[in-house]
């Protein structure tokens, strides 16, 4: 019931999303896994990735797409357009997942893609403007700390980060030659802007909010910022007995002061702006129960959609932890690891998905994302914006992960009606 396509003068008949063909790959392309790993786990650069996107692959060949894969890894299925000389319309995702993940994270996004197409072609007309569906290499952090590798590279901000080690001391460049990529090639940006009328990226929402109002499709306004730090504290390693609680410089004790302060600076939202902060890791040494501890190491990490929040939780972070090492004489060496700043998705595509969306009769929300996406890379280069389906129970990154096959379907739909509206338009 692509009723897009039909409102489109395109066919006399309405060719189909096929929910169930979409959701039947779907959850074979989830059986390709890591059978060591809990869930449905396919990391980068792991075997079962490898043969996933074989999988991938032949699925785009079927559809009737032009499969090459860059230089960087990625996977790229091209329909041409009727009309010579266009700028291309890209629209996807990644096939990767996080360690004991689940089936549709990223998935959706590429198959959907990849069901877009056969239903195009089923409609037996094709675009003017060619059609790019992408799966980018590698969008969640891997075993060298780095995410997005894939749309990183076609953006031109991989390069820098091929140095990047894993705890054996292999590289990221050595990691991607084995993999089969090329990354002595990798320089400026894969993809000319030029070349580009607009990213489209369908995923799911991994939060709850859709779920929770009971509607069916977002639009993304926002993908947060994400800013992460090293925090070192060095105190005196001494004898868990004897020496007197005031006479300590416990740096285990300080490093608990600052967990705690980030989390109540990143509760507080001046002026309504939201966001969230987290201490994910600690290391303390020397680890004995009889020893205070002389020296601890911390990661902390600040998202929002809005930079003066970040702003804000970046300075007060460095003040808490100012004031415990005075207070507690310790030595505290914060550094600032990676800082990546908000983007807002593209207000032209944005506006389109919302009259996709109206177009067939659905209810819908306005929402940021909290989560990074390829999408935020991919909108230094062109006009991107993403589109939302439910997570149920807002679960993601975990076995349970779950988007009905039916709201898969209809963010297909969605996605259709505005790749049609966009080729029709010609600009954004
Ligand atoms: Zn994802």
């Amino acid at each position: 019931m692509a009723r897009a396509l039909l409102r489109s003068g395109l066919v006399s008949e309405t060719p189909r999303v096929d929910e169930e063909r979409l959701f039947s790959q779907l959850m074979e392309l989830a059986e390709v896994r890591e059978p060591e790993q809990p869930g449905w786990t396919r990391r980068t650069f792991s075997e079962p990735y490898r043969r996933s996107r074989q999988l991938v692959r032949e699925l785009m060949e079927e559809a009737g797409l032009g499969v090459q894969v860059d230089v960087a890894g990625n996977l790229l299925g091209r329909l041409p357009g009727a009309q010579a000389g266009l700028p291309q319309i890209a629209i996807g995702s990644h096939t990767d997942t996080v360690a004991g993940g689940g089936r549709f994270d990223g998935m959706a996004g590429v198959l959907g893609a990849i069901e877009l197409v056969r239903v195009l072609r089923a409609a037996g007309q094709g675009l003017r403007h060619p059609l790019l569906v992408v799966d980018f290499l590698g969008e969640e952090p891997n075993r060298f700390g780095l995410s997005c590798l894939g749309s990183r590279a076609v953006s031109g901000a991989l390069e820098p980060h091929l140095g990047l080690r894993d705890g054996a001391g292999e590289t990221l460049g050595e990691a991607l030659s084995a993999f089969g990529a090329r990354p002595r090639e990798l320089g400026s940006a894969l993809w000319e802007p030029d070349r580009l009328l607009g990213y489209l990226e369908l995923h799911i929402e991994q939060g709850r909010r859709l779920e929770e109002a009971g509607v069916p499709l977002g639009v993304v306004t926002a993908i947060c910022g994400v800013e992460r730090a090293e925090v070192r504290l060095t105190g005196r390693a001494d004898h868990a007995g004897t020496t007197p609680m005031g006479r300590r410089r416990d740096a285990l004790a300080g490093a608990a002061e600052l967990v705690l302060g980030l989390e109540r600076l990143a509760a507080e939202a001046p002026g309504g702006v939201p966001g969230v902060g987290t201490v994910g890791r600690l290391e303390v040494l020397p680890g004995a129960s009889n020893v205070v501890p002389g020296w601890s190491r911390l990661w902390a990490e600040l998202r929002s959609p809005e930079p003066s929040w970040l702003e804000r939780a970046a300075a007060g972070l460095e003040a808490e932890a100012r004031r415990v090492g005075a207070e507690r004489e310790l030595e505290v060496e914060l550094e600032w690891i990676s800082r990546e700043a908000p983007v807002r998705c593209h207000e032209g595509l944005r506006r389109l998905l919302r009259d996709a969306i109206s177009e067939l009769g659905q209810s819908q929300l306005e929402l940021e994302s909290w989560a990074g996406h390829d999408a935020a890379l991919v909108a230094r280069l062109c006009p991107a914006a993403m589109l939302f389906v439910p997570s149920r129970g807002g679960r993601s990154h975990c076995p349970e992960e779950w988007t009905e096959p039916a709201q898969v379907a209809l963010g297909v739909e969605a996605l259709l009606a505005a790749v049609l509206a966009l080729d029709r338009a010609g600009e954004v």
